[in-house]
């Protein structure tokens, strides 16, 4: 067969496995070649334009084509394009250290390099586990997880994720681990509401911790904002009662701020907002503006040097990835911290944030199927429910959110569902007049699927 009577996307279908997909589905809906990005937006090889409101899975930080990303990839390609990265370094590895360290929260002061998300969070994992085998607990053995929670897809981040239909299958394979009932301030079991809340749903953490912290080596948490699980969003206070449980019971803490860092929670990072340190804090995504696949693993002093001995006492941290610390992935993350004081990025993204509930609310607040309209930073969700009563969600089968994913991508907005929840997650550097586009498609899909009756 000639390749070149295809289309790409038939020439795509005949070779690709896209990922987290049903491939079946591609037959009625087959992939968006995409030619160019610029900005929030996305240009297709037909000329069609969307605006990539979910940031191309929250790594967008500051817009595609980012003139001052590119200039800084395209300069250090010239000079170095990767090298190995034991006994060997580089200038912008540790300009880049040197700046974590400085907006980090306090303490987090040594740094492993990674390749990607889900790699961080294994390092992380191993590392928790190594510090108490080499101080003097190697009983501590388990991780402690919240339900819902989302950390990767490799065996050990799935393993501290949700136990929801799509892992749960691959449970005879997975690390047998402590998962915690998270808050869900939408349905929440203890009538409170989310702005006004003592949180005594900790009692949940502090049975756990109480049955089981002999045993844990950490607890891993989406601090603030529960992805994956549909934008759900819980109290600071949550989180600074599990920093307490984590000191009260010798369990670290390991904050995974895949998708929250970097400004995404309308602060650098989300534990800033309950004033408290991890232990150990996962960074990828938003951290090379979702330019390049790179990840750091960040921790205290405490745990490096749990690990610094002469060598055949055998402490080291034995573990590597091919591309930790690529050259091209520290100029980039370079890039984005220079553009993200220079151009004093946070306090836009906090007004336009503002801007963007005020719209959301007023457009879907009155319709009888939105449950909730949930918010942090300029991320936005909205969950359909069958009934705003109850809360009852539709039935599954019936894929609400992908019906509505599919008619706003055919206006031109990129709204990739989780389940019945659609939110915005766009590039920190959007405009109030791209928010009102999006808004505007989002809205007109929405009637189209739920009209009002
Ligand atoms: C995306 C994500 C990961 C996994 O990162 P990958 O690079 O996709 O492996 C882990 N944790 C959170 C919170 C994420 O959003």
């Amino acid at each position: 067969m000639n390749d070149n009577n295809l289309t790409w996307a038939e020439r795509d279908l005949r070779h690709i496995w896209h990922p987290c997909s049903q491939m079946k589905d591609y037959e009625d809906l087959p992939p968006i070649v995409v030619e160019r990005g610029k900005g929030v937006w996305l240009y297709d090889t037909e000329g069609k334009k969307y605006i990539d409101i979910v940031s191309s899975w929250w790594a967008n930080l500051l817009g595609h084509a980012n003139p001052r990303i590119n200039d800084a990839i395209k300069e250090q390609l010239d000079r170095l394009e990767h090298v190995i990265f034991a006994n060997f370094t580089h200038e912008p590895a540790i300009r880049l250290a040197e700046q974590l360290t400085e907006i980090l929260p306090p303490g987090l002061t040594r740094f492993h390099f990674n390749d990607n998300g889900s790699a961080a969070i294994e390092c992380a994992l191993k590392m928790c586990f190594q510090y108490y085998y080499q101080t003097g607990k190697p009983e501590k053995t388990r991780f402690l997880c919240l339900s819902e929670g989302y950390h990767g897809e490799t065996i050990g981040a799935l393993s501290v994720g949700s136990m929801d239909l799509y892992t749960k299958l691959y449970r005879p394979i997975m690390l047998d681990t402590v998962h915690i009932d998270a808050p869900d301030c939408y349905r929440c079991p203890y009538g409170q509401t989310r702005d006004n809340c003592a949180c005594p749903c900790i009692e949940k953490a502090e049975a756990a911790f109480a049955a089981h912290a002999k045993e844990a080596a950490a607890l891993i948490v989406e601090p603030l904002l529960q992805g994956s699980a549909g934008m759900r969003v819980y109290p600071p206070l949550y989180l600074k009662k599990l920093r307490e449980l984590c000191d009260a019971y010798d369990v670290k803490l390991i904050a995974d701020e895949i998708a929250t860092g970097f400004g995404r929670t309308g602060t650098m990072f989300a534990c800033e907002q309950a004033g408290i340190s991890p232990d150990v804090m996962c960074l990828s995504k938003g951290l090379t503006g979702g330019y390049m696949p790179m990840s750091v693993t960040c921790v205290t002093e405490e745990i490096y040097q749990a690990f610094y001995a002469d060598y055949n006492e055998g402490k080291a941290f034995l573990h590597s990835h091919t591309y930790a610390g690529n050259p091209l992935g520290c100029a980039a993350a370079l890039a984005v911290q220079r553009i993200l004081r220079e151009d004093n990025i946070l306090a836009k993204a906090k007004e336009n944030a503002q801007y963007l509930t005020a719209k959301m609310t007023e457009t879907f607040a009155e319709h009888p199927n939105v449950g909730e309209i949930r918010h942090i930073g300029l991320i936005h969700a909205v969950e359909f429910v069958k009934d705003r009563g109850t809360k009852d969600p539709f039935a599954a089968k019936k894929r609400t959110g992908y019906a509505i994913f599919r008619r706003a991508l055919a206006k031109g907005l990129l709204l990739r569902p989780l389940g019945d929840v659609i939110y915005f997650n766009p590039p920190l550097t959007i405009t109030k007049a791209e928010l009102d586009t999006a808004v505007q498609i989002a809205q007109a899909a929405t009637e189209e699927i739920l009209p009002r009756r």
